[in-house]
């Protein structure tokens, strides 16, 4: 396992990055990779802890990537915090930070053949049509220049998990993807780059989704059935009384509310900043 008191490595270099990698596989270690946008917390940290777990070596890239924001989404003002993000890393025990500009990712621009697959259909899609094609896109760059063993991807953005898991049984890539828990506040809110945008009245808000998510809809028997569907009719009735109540409880908008793969996920707004969540039903 990595040992805290050694130097971290940092490279913005691929051919460095890849000499290192090489170097240590001809070593016999595996190696661990978790990919970042930097702006790190503690939810990226218990990524890095439980890379750390599964190989010697553990590799964090931080890159903000252009090409899975929107023109109109927040590429330009998202947090960037690089010389604290390494600090965090060097004490969690990093071997290797890999901070690439875009050239070294996209040395002949963003254009891509590999897309999204089907776990990228619906939820997040519907609000960000670019998104995951963008999520792919880096990841798959990242993992060709990493090349690691392993690569930890948390379960807080669950429908990337999925997307991922998806991209690389379609390459037939030999990396095994391990989902990481929600890492959480003190009152239950999912810990994010984004909630660094939320005023205090905001944040007393922000805290309030993880709690309406987890409460229980009212059964469908307490409800009126009007003719056919009885099961799809509760869970409508399970979105809409979930909505409602984050509204009330000053939501802004609520992009979506659903059921997939035993979670209940959720994306809402408040003011300029787009939260989502989800929970194992
Ligand atoms: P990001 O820097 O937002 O692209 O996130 C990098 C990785 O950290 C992704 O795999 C995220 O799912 C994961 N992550 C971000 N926040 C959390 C959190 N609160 N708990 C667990 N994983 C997280």
């Amino acid at each position: 396992m990595s040992v805290n008191n050694i130097p971290m490595l940092r490279t913005e270099k691929r051919a460095a990055l890849e000499d290192t990698v090489a170097r240590w596989k001809a070593a016999g270690q595996r190696v661990a990779f978790v990919p970042t946008m930097g702006a790190l917390h503690e939810g990226h940290l218990s990524l890095v802890r439980l890379a750390k777990q599964h190989a010697e070596r553990v590799v964090v890239s931080i890159f903000v990537n252009p090409a899975q924001f929107a023109p109109h989404e927040d590429f330009g003002s998202y947090p960037r915090t690089l010389e604290a993000d390494l600090t965090k890393l060097q004490h969690a025990g990093v071997d290797l930070a890999y901070t690439p500009l875009a050239d070294e990712i996209y040395p002949k621009g963003q254009d891509s053949d590999i897309k999204a697959g089907e776990a990228a259909k619906g939820l997040e899609s519907d609000f960000r049509p670019h998104f995951f094609d963008g999520v792919v896109n880096v990841v798959a760059r990242l993992f060709e220049q990493v090349k690691p063993d392993i690569a930890i991807f948390g379960e807080k953005d669950y429908q990337q998990l999925k997307v991922v898991e998806e991209l690389v049984q379609t390459l037939g890539l030999p990396i095994e993807i391990i989902g990481a828990p929600i890492a959480r506040d003190a009152h239950g809110l999912a810990l994010s780059s984004r909630n660094a945008y939320l005023s205090a009245e905001e944040l007393a808000i922000a805290r309030k989704l993880n709690v309406i998510l987890r409460k229980e809809s009212p059964t469908p028997s307490s409800r009126p059935t009007a003719g056919g569907g009885e099961i799809l009719r509760s869970l409508d009735y399970a979105r809409d009384d979930i909505k409602e109540a984050l509204l009330e409880a000053g939501f802004d908008k609520v992009d979506y509310v659903e059921e997939r793969w035993g979670r209940k996920l959720a994306a809402a707004w408040l003011g300029k900043t787009r939260l989502i969540d989800n929970i194992e039903i």
